[in-house]
């Protein structure tokens, strides 16, 4: 097994790196570190392209398959121990950042309001959608909750990323109750998104630096998934960029 280093982990901005192919499989190129997100919790894998030797190898997906993030190439792959310089496609990466970050918004906000936990959640570039449990879920609930999460998206807040032992981590009271219990026992030191003074998560993703560059959202639907569980869906309502 070839560990890559994941780079988006430390630094969400980072667009641009170089890396060495250390293995190839049938269509996917393993490098020893990556700045592409492979999908997870929620978040749409990144796309781009790899360049070496003068020629340009397409990203279209990209998987973490153990400790090896999997880059699906498109045609013909570069060679094994090649160094290759990996550009995302940016547009679609800060789009996922936002929504990312919208949903970790109105998290904290439907948790200091309502005391309501979230179940499950899904991102796309321009839209996002949230599970949660809160029976009572009325239009001027809704109204509300959007009117809050737009207040605190313009209050500013800066998103920081940092890393926590575990056995820390396992202390912290907001992390209980965003079950820091799923994410698996051997993951330490954990990675804690925290919005600062609105919500703190264990997080894999990748976010902006500042809540404004979120810019106004929009709850465009809501669901009811059982008997407890609402689902939320939101539009950045600002172009990215
Ligand atoms: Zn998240």
């Amino acid at each position: 097994m070839a560990a890559t280093e994941l780079l988006y982990l430390a630094d969400s901005y980072l667009r641009q790196f170089e890396a060495r192919v250390v293995k190839l499989e049938e269509h996917s190129v393993v490098l020893d570190r990556t700045a592409f997100f492979p999908r997870g919790g929620g978040q749409m894998a990144d796309r781009g392209q790899l360049l070496a030797e003068g020629r340009t190898f397409p990203v279209i997906a990209v998987e973490k398959r153990g400790d090896e993030v999997h880059h699906t190439v498109d045609g013909p792959l570069p060679s094994p121990g090649s160094r290759v310089k990996g550009q995302l496609d940016w547009e679609h990466r800060f789009q996922m950042m936002r929504t990312h970050s919208a949903l970790h918004v109105l998290c904290g906000v439907i948790f200091q309001r309502y005391a309501a936990q979230v179940t499950g959640c899904q991102m796309y570039p321009d839209r996002a959608r949230m599970d949660f449990t809160l029976a009572d879920l009325t239009p001027e609930r809704v109204r509300e909750i959007e009117r809050l999460t737009n207040d605190a998206i313009d209050e500013g807040y800066p998103i920081r990323v940092r890393f926590l032992p575990r056995r820390e981590a396992n202390l912290m009271p907001e992390l209980i109750r965003t079950k820091i219990n799923l994410v698996p026992p051997q993951v330490d030191p954990v990675r804690i998104v925290e919005i600062v003074g609105l919500d703190v998560q264990a997080d894999g993703g990748t976010h902006v630096a500042n809540t404004l560059e979120i810019g106004p959202i929009e709850i465009v639907k809501t669901e009811n998934k059982g008997r407890e569980n609402r689902r939320l869906e939101i539009r950045l309502l600002r172009e990215g960029s």
